[in-house]
């Protein structure tokens, strides 16, 4: 017999799953007719996302020039997150496009089996945050040797690429960058409040300015909480590192864009924060060091040159980078 517990799950992955069927159908009909360059077969809304987003597009770029090819293939998300693929070049993904929009499309499956779109979901890669993982390998200094070290770098190298999660999130539509997280072609919805800097009338660069401070405060939140700062303490250190004049002013009483920043960051899930990271780490950290340094691009000095400290005294290194990687994406 079911209890009401179970119930109520299959009732709300009922309405999961018809909510998933009208998003699907909204990204099907947004995608554009015309082939994109370097699009990739099958990837779920690649073709929407290489057309609508410049960063996407830049990511893709940026990739192809270091070297990286993608690779279809069946590859789960949970298989991808717990294995060492992340230092090889190659990308796996799994062309399962036509089967979500068939799934959500078709009159007869769509309404009688819409919860297969829930299990279709878990085998899409987000090629995005891949790619930039191979991207920043060259772009960071090489990783010290040693657990503590090594595991700063990697925590720092996860924040950016989060950070870059976040704004492609920003360079899109709202009603895109939801559903596209909803089918897991992106990491990160976006944040209805950055509305507020959109609509402020600030001068492009100022506001441009102010949002990239946040995408900073965000990633160095990230930061603090995958090397297991207290969660609760977070928000508080962020804010006292970005001073006041580092976003602008708010109505008494409503959170600054830095505060909001960082409460975005610490939505990132306490399971993969908690067990599925500091696992690979276990089981992948010496390993992955090691593969890092042999990729290090020709002429690069082997001598790992900026101290990536795990508070304060790496903040300025930390945020520099942060600062490096927006530029070289964005600008
Ligand atoms: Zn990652």
């Amino acid at each position: 017999m079911k209890t009401s517990d179970s119930i109520q799950q299959t009732l709300a992955e009922k309405r999961q799953a018809r909510a998933l069927v009208r998003l699907v159908r909204d990204l099907a009909r947004s995608t554009p007719t015309q082939p994109q360059k370097h699009e990739l077969h099958g990837q779920p809304f690649d073709r929407l996302l290489l057309k609508a987003s410049p960063l996407y597009r830049r990511s893709r770029e940026l990739f192809i020039a270091c070297g990286g090819t993608h690779m279809p293939s069946l590859h789960s998300s949970p298989r991808s997150l717990a294995s060492l693929s992340l230092v090889s070049r190659d990308i796996e993904y799994s062309p399962i496009e036509a089967e979500l929009i068939w799934t959500a499309t078709d009159p007869i499956e769509s309404r009688t089996r819409p919860d297969r779109l829930l299990d279709l979901r878990t085998w899409v890669t987000g090629v995005f945050h891949e790619q930039n993982h191979r991207v920043l390998w060259n772009l960071l200094p090489p990783p010290r040797r040693g657990g503590e070290a090594l595991r700063r770098h990697l925590h720092f190298a996860e924040s950016l690429v989060v950070m870059l999660d976040m704004a492609l999130a920003d360079s899109l539509p709202r009603a895109f960058s939801e559903a596209l997280y909803q089918v897991g072609s992106i990491y990160d919805p976006g944040a209805p409040w950055l509305d507020d800097l959109r609509k402020s009338g600030l001068p492009a660069r100022r506001a441009q300015r102010y949002h990239w401070n946040a995408l900073q405060a965000a990633c160095e939140a990230t930061f603090l909480n995958l090397e297991l700062f207290d969660p609760a303490q977070i928000p508080g250190h962020i804010t006292n590192m970005f001073p006041a004049e580092c976003a602008p002013p708010t109505a008494r009483g409503r959170p600054s864009l830095i505060t909001r920043a960082a409460r975005r960051a610490l939505r990132l899930d306490r399971l993969f924060v908690e067990q599925t990271n500091p696992e690979w780490l276990r089981k992948h950290g010496t390993k992955a060091g090691k593969a890092l340094l042999k990729l290090q691009p020709p002429g690069r000095a082997k001598t790992p040159d900026l101290d990536l400290g795990r508070d304060l005294d790496g903040f300025a290194s930390r945020n520099l980078l942060s600062e490096r990687v927006l530029s070289y994406y964005c600008t």
